[in-house]
């Protein structure tokens, strides 16, 4: 497995492999890898002759008072985890090195990125369409994998590779979870064993709402309601936001009728973590 921190280096190595006709994917994080990660990797693996995993803390998707300096690291696991799942190349580039003096360069996506974290993000998407945009440049993929953990996210990159002309395909990945139902994230970590335990309510809440919705129930607040109310019970809890939305273009829905995103944002303790699901009407 190749290890480059430069983008000169991976430019090289995409090089080579494209005059070879092999097909690349592509698979952006930040790092601190999970089976989440895991399996984007593994499906990249299956579906790509070549696969290069980015590990880059992007500080222009956080906020001033957001969790930057304190996000986990672990580089080492991380080789190991990528090399177990059929990594070719890991990129690790230094801040400096996507980001010289002098920067001034942005890539925003209206639409998809208002609502939900956009609006309790406010410059997160940006940061986010910014790097993956030069991402996309520098690794030329065929294939890149987004989580649909980040349900948000994929709709924003969508979008951007559709108005933007990238020759990329976007492959969305299922949600990866603990056993108990917890959604697997880097932050995880930051919860202590009582907070891991009160986590749980960000997927119990969504399965009464999804109950709701198989049940018959059509009135998106009426949804709401009940996924706050069941997350409220959790005394370290404080929701950020539940929301119903159009998957596609994140805009809000009243009725549920065709596709849905239901989704929620939530603080426990300090720690804010995000869930959601899909539902179509079969
Ligand atoms: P991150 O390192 O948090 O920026 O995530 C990198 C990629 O992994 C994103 O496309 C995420 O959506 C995806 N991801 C994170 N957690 C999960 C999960 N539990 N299941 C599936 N994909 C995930």
């Amino acid at each position: 497995m190749i290890i480059a921190t430069t983008t000169e280096e991976v430019r090289h190595y995409v090089r080579e492999w494209k005059e070879n006709g092999l097909t690349i994917g592509f698979v952006p994080t930040m790092g601190y890898l999970h089976e989440g990660h895991a399996s984007l990797i593994r499906n990249a693996a299956e579906e790509n002759d070549k696969v290069i995993v980015s590990i880059y803390v992007n500080p222009m998707q956080f906020g001033p008072s957001e969790d930057l300096d304190s996000y986990p690291r672990d580089p080492e696991r991380d080789q190991t985890i990528c090399e177990r799942n059929g990594t070719h190349l890991i990129f690790f580039p230094k801040v400096k090195e996507l980001y010289p003096s002098g920067f001034s360069s942005f890539v925003e996506v209206d639409g998809p990125s208002d609502g939900l974290c956009g609006s309790t993000r406010p410059g997160h998407f940006r940061g986010v369409c910014t790097v993956i945009t030069k991402f996309f440049n520098i690794v030329q993929p065929d294939n890149a994998y987004f989580g649909k953990k980040d349900a948000q996210q994929l709709a924003v990159i969508r979008k951007m590779t559709k108005d933007l002309c990238f020759q990329v395909n976007i492959v969305g990945c299922p949600i990866v979870r603990e056993p108990d139902g917890l959604a697997l994230s880097s932050r995880n970590k930051y919860l202590n064993p009582t907070e891991r335990k009160a986590a749980l309510c960000l997927s119990k809440g969504l399965n009464e709402g999804l109950r709701l919705i198989e049940n018959g129930v059509r009135k998106a607040e009426i949804i709401k309601s009940a996924i706050h109310a069941r997350i409220e019970q959790e005394p370290l809890a404080r929701v950020d936001y539940v929301e119903v939305v159009d998957p596609d273009n994140i805009n809000s829905i009243g009725n549920i009728e065709g596709a849905i995103l239901c989704a929620v944002a939530v603080y426990i303790g300090n720690t804010r973590l995000i869930d959601n699901f899909t539902w179509e009407e079969a």
